[in-house]
Formats: C-alpha cells, sequence, structure tokens
C-alpha cells in the first residue's frame, strides 16, 4: 500500500499517517525521488487492508491510497513510478544514461589494473571493474588478491577519474569494498545470501546485484528488496545469464529480463554479455542487443592479454575489441533513444501478470 500526501500536507499530517500505521503493527517508509511525501507500507497488510484504506484515506493531508499488488514493495514501479537514477562521482546509471562498466575478471596485479583501466577510459568506459574477492567454483583456482586488489583499483580510479565496482562475498568484507570501491556488486551465488544482502543494504554505498543463475524475475526483485529495505535505494540489477539446458554458452541470456524489469521496477537494469556467454567473440552482438532492448548499460571483462587471464579469459574482450564495441554501442543507443521515446510506458496494456504458460 501507498499513501500519497497532497502537495500542502504539513509535517504533522504525514507523522499522523506514519503513527496510524504504527498501530497496526505496520512499518512506514517515506519514499524518495518525488515532490510530495509519499509513504509505502512494510509488513503484511493483507488482514487489515480494507479498514485500513477507509481510515487513511480520510485522513487530513492524505491525497490518495492505493494498494500494492506486488510482493517487492520498494522496488516495485506501482510504490514508485519514476526511474531511479543513480550517481557515483559523476556518473550517472539510468534514466537514458549509457553506463558501460569495464576491467578485468579479476584484478592480477597493479600494473595489468592500471593499464586496462587506461585504456577503456580512453575507450568509453564509464565504470571500471575489477574483482578481488573472486567466487570461484574450484577451490584449487585463483581467489583474487583480496584488499592488496582493492588498493589497485582505487589507484586506477584515481588515476582515470572512473568509479569503481566490485563483488563482496560476505558480510565481514563490506567495509572494506566499501572503504575502496564506490559501488559494491553482489555476484549471481550470493544473490539470495539474505545477511549480505542486509549487509550492503547498510553500506552508504550503490549496490549492483547479480541475477542468480537460477533465481527468476521475483526471486531477483525480492532479494533487492531486501537491501532497499534495510536503508539503501541505490540498487542496479545485472542481468548475467541464468542456467538452462543449453551448454554451447556458459549460461542462457534472458534479454526478455530488460523491458520486463523496466515494466515492474524502477531501478537501473544492466546486462553482463561476458558471463551470460562464456565466449568473447559473442559478447559484442549480446551487449548489442542490451542496449537494444532498453539497457541502461552493460558490464563486459577486458584483458590486456587474455589468453594468459587467471580467470575467465576466454569470455574477456582485448582492448581493441572493448574499443571497437563501445563505439558500436554508443551509436546503437543513439538510435535507440530517437526510435523510442517512451520506452517504458506504464499505461495501456502494459501490466504484466507473474507466470507465463509453456
Ligand atoms: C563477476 O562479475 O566477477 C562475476 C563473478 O559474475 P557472476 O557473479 O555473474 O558470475
Ligand atoms: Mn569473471
Amino acid at each position: 500500500m501507498i499513501i500519497v500526501m497532497s502537495m500542502g500536507a504539513t509535517e504533522q499530517e504525514a507523522t499522523n499517517v506514519r503513527d496510524q500505521l504504527r498501530q497496526y503493527g505496520l512499518t512506514p517508509h517515506d519514499n524518495y525521488g518525488t515532490q510530495r511525501v509519499v509513504i509505502a507500507v512494510l509488513g503484511d497488510v493483507a488482514p487489515v487492508r480494507d479498514l485500513l484504506m477507509s481510515k487513511l484515506s480520510v485522513m487530513p493531508g492524505v491525497e490518495s491510497v492505493t494498494p500494492i499488488t506486488r510482493p517487492y514493495k520498494l522496488t516495485s514501479r506501482e510504490s514508485h513510478p519514476e526511474d531511479t537514477v543513480i550517481e557515483v562521482l559523476g556518473t550517472r546509471v539510468g534514466n537514458g544514461n549509457l553506463t558501460i562498466m569495464a576491467g578485468p575478471c579479476s584484478i592480477e596485479g597493479r600494473e595489468m589494473m592500471i593499464e586496462t583501466a587506461r585504456s577503456v577510459a580512453r575507450a568509453g568506459a564509464t565504470i571500471l571493474r575489477g574483482g578481488a574477492f573472486k567466487p570461484r567454483t574450484s577451490p584449487y583456482a585463483f581467489q583474487g588478491l583480496g584488499v592488496e586488489g582493492l588498493t589497485y583499483l582505487a589507484e586506477a580510479s584515481k588515476e582515470t577519474g572512473l568509479p569503481t565496482i566490485t563483488e563482496v562475498m560476505e558480510p565481514g568484507q563490506v567495509e572494506v569494498v566499501a572503504r575502496h570501491s564506490d559501488i559494491l556488486q553482489v555476484g549471481t551465488r550470493n544473490m539470495q545470501n539474505y545477511s549480505l544482502l542486509t549487509a550492503v543494504g547498510k553500506a552508504g554505498r550503490p549496490v549492483m546485484l547479480k541475477r542468480g543463475y537460477g533465481a527468476t524475475i521475483e526471486e531477483w526483485l525480492m532479494a533487492a528488496e531486501y537491501i532497499v529495505s534495510s536503508g539503501n535505494p541505490h540498487v542496479i540489477l545485472c542481468e548475467r545469464g541464468i542456467r538452462t539446458f543449453e551448454t554451447y554458452t556458459r549460461n542462457t541470456l534472458d534479454l526478455t529480463a530488460v523491458p520486463l524489469l523496466h515494466h515492474l521496477t524502477h531501478l537501473p537494469v544492466v546486462v553482463d554479455p561476458s558471463h551470460a556467454t562464456g565466449k568473447r567473440w559473442l559478447v559484442k552482438p549480446m551487449a548489442l542487443a542490451a542496449v537494444a532492448a532498453g539497457a541502461d548499460g552493460i558490464m563486459v571483462e577486458v584483458h590486456p592479454n587474455p589468453d594468459e587471464a587467471k580467470s575467465d579469459g576466454e569470455q574477456s574482450l582485448t582492448f581493441d575489441q572493448f574499443a571497437d564495441m563501445a563505439g558500436a554501442l554508443k551509436q546503437i543507443h543513439e538510435v535507440v533513444r530517437t526510435l523510442i521515446k517512451d520506452p517504458f510506458p506504464m499505461t495501456g496494456q502494459a501490466r504484466v501478470d507473474g507466470s507465463s504458460k509453456h
């Protein structure tokens, strides 16, 4: 349920509404980004919905009371119709900007990180990536440089002016990662690690939440809801492929997620074609397709010498391949912008319902 206060409502009137909600054991949550006070209601509204709606709608200062039908409340477009735009070091993610996140899968050393950062910055990257704490399938594979890697990422950021993103794998790492990086990444394997989601929700940094490789869109949005309800409204969603029966690609890139998410949620959506495909030569076409589908940006892996990479070399682009792709992306983005003036209208036949038939 959301309560929209009228333009001239006083703070006392909003306080009365919040107090009324608390009397029913519910939690009021003020919404962001609007000119008027909008209060979302968190908790189990169902048993008292009708009673509450009739009480609230006649309270002074209340303009409207609307039930939210989605199980995810704060992340749903119903509660927050405007796009969320996330600003980091002067770079804006969402609302028509093209975000290009690029960098190595793993930070392997100082020189390679800085060399890669310079190259991707020159070619048009807007955010620098690099893994320091690596979630590896094998315990014998390179696990990342940890905090040492974070210092190289921070140095590369200073050198290029690019904001950074890196993965955090457990609640105990949040503080140190947040000290070194502008955006925290929660990886596919941790999408439903609820203690981690709550911890990054309190970290005071934007979070990019990758889709769990076996997660439905709704499970993914519920995971985002953990972060937002913990106090952090700055969440970016990243589609990175899901596991299907197909074996030619590492995962199956679900591009439908892009327009679907823009419909269901106000959060920005980016696509990672590197982990989705697992193959370097598939990265450019799928990155272009993602932007054509309306993605707010992409994340790709780039390495000075992919054949020698300590992780994910097969899917990493060379510097030249990245520069070529970035140029093409900008062209596609321009075209998409002019062709689709309002790509995500909330009216008309727009409403989507839960499941589909086979
Ligand atoms: C990554 O981006 O470094 C990564 C490990 O991705 P994912 O969690 O999508 O596998
Ligand atoms: Mn990787």
